[in-house]
């Protein structure tokens, strides 16, 4: 029964952030008072959303908009469409995009969304609906100035395009700058795709320069093949890193030689799996997190690095492309083990920070070339890397304390600056 209890507590993704929080919070000796408010949310909004079914049938999905902090600008984060979504979840992805945002220095707070829904069993007309009904319950909530969305987990620029689409015809004008993560055509950033993968890829280069290695002789296993997965192994294997890992919710990959990841985007894209690709041996995506590599990127969903698997893991450094990938008590486990991690608020930061550029170019009404996007990505990639680095060792803590220490400092800050409203 105990354990029971205590596999739930572990893998709690609202826990896990309090509990980061209280530590970097406490090395901190942050004031009690910005304490008590970081530790909650700003706002928690829920709806219900009725939508009508391809059958005729009505169902009713609930969503969540949990507002963490706007006091650094106006809140953003993504949203997401699954099953598992649950408020704890929702609360915690919110408090994480504060954090990242602030690691990386944009101005915005921090905010997510989710309906509680499974997008495979449903057709492109009902998320269509599902997606507009759900924007059109938050139209006082978001917008440019106040909240804005973005994708997440099973959710895409074409959910971005409708979003944007309703807003708009709530305003009587279009509001391109409501949500990021759009279509190119409609006011999307170049760059915007890519860049969580591209944020990956620059912060593993600069650990792996830190440690004395290089591209090529580091091996990388990467879970998750989805948006964030995809383009950090294509990335990666284009720095001549030799991807020999690919681990999947359903199935894997590995050839010891490196996986042209190319010819697998290719493969995916045509056939919709990474199964069956010949250009590498089938493997089991649980004995993947733990084979030998020098480079482990979780690049899904949460709680993949438990007590389960932590202390059998053989990489050097873990990048964390997914949100809240590692446990609390898997940290320890990994710290013991001399493990360089590189936290999700750092890791996974190159998708909001084109938000942000795309937020920019959209108000500016001025679009940047993809060199330029990239460029300046890689700016903020390595400047807030350098960041954590030298938080680390000033204070004497691991890289997920001092990224979450640099992060609630300057929220603090802002906080204090602008004070207390009565
Ligand atoms: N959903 C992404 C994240 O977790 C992107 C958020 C955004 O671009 O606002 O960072």
């Amino acid at each position: 029964m105990a354990t029971v209890i205590d596999t739930h507590m572990e893998t709690n993704p609202w826990e896990a952030q309090a509990a980061r929080f209280e530590l970097a919070a406490q090395k901190l000796n942050l004031d009690k008072g910005f304490w008590k408010i970081l530790s909650q949310p700003a706002r928690e909004i829920t709806v219900h959303i009725p939508v009508q079914m391809d059958d005729g049938r009505i169902e009713l999905f609930t969503g969540y908009r949990v507002q963490h902090s706007m006091a650094r600008g106006p809140a953003k984060g993504g949203i997401r469409y699954a099953p598992e979504v649950n408020l704890d979840e929702v609360r915690a992805l919110a408090a994480w995009m504060t954090w990242k945002c602030a690691v990386v220095d944009i101005p915005f707070g921090g905010a997510k969304g989710g309906i509680i829904c499974d997008p495979k069993t449903m057709s492109r007309g009902e998320l269509e609906r599902m997606t507009r009904r759900f924007t059109a319950e938050l139209i006082e909530v978001i917008g440019p100035e106040k909240d804005v969305p973005a994708p997440d987990v099973n959710t895409n620029e074409q959910t971005m395009a409708w979003m944007m689409d309703t807003y708009s015809m709530h305003m009587r004008q279009t509001v391109t700058a409501v949500v990021t993560g759009k279509p190119i055509e409609i006011g999307g950033s170049r760059g915007r795709r890519e860049a969580t993968g591209r944020g990956v890829m620059l912060v593993t280069l600069q650990a792996v320069k830190k440690l004395g290695m290089t591209p090529e002789n580091t091996r990388v296993v990467v879970q998750g093949f989805g948006n964030v997965g995809s383009h950090a192994a294509l990335l990666m294997h284009e720095q001549g890193f030799k991807v020999t890992g690919i681990a999947e919710w359903n199935c894997g990959l590995h050839n010891a030689h490196g996986i042209n990841i190319k010819e697998l985007f290719a493969y995916k894209a045509k056939t919709g799996t990474i199964q069956g690709f010949t250009g590498a041996e089938a493997a089991d995506q649980h004995e993947l997190m733990i084979s030998d590599c020098e480079v482990l990127v979780p690049a899904a969903m949460e709680n993949v690095i438990t007590t389960h698997n932590a202390s059998q893991i053989k990489a050097r450094i873990i990048a964390e492309g997914a949100n809240g990938p590692t446990t609390v008590a898997a940290d320890d486990i990994l710290q013991e083990k001399g493990v360089f991690i590189i936290p999700d608020i750092l890791a996974n930061a190159g998708g909001v920070t084109v938000s942000y550029f795309e937020w920019v170019q959209d108000r500016q009404g001025y679009f940047w070339k993809e060199a330029h996007v990239n460029a300046e990505l890689e700016a903020v990639m390595i400047d807030s890397f350098e960041s954590v680095m030298h938080y680390a060792a000033t204070h004497g803590v691991n890289n997920r304390i001092a990224s979450y220490m640099l992060a609630i400092d300057r929220v603090a800050s802002t906080i204090r600056t602008r004070g207390i409203y009565a």
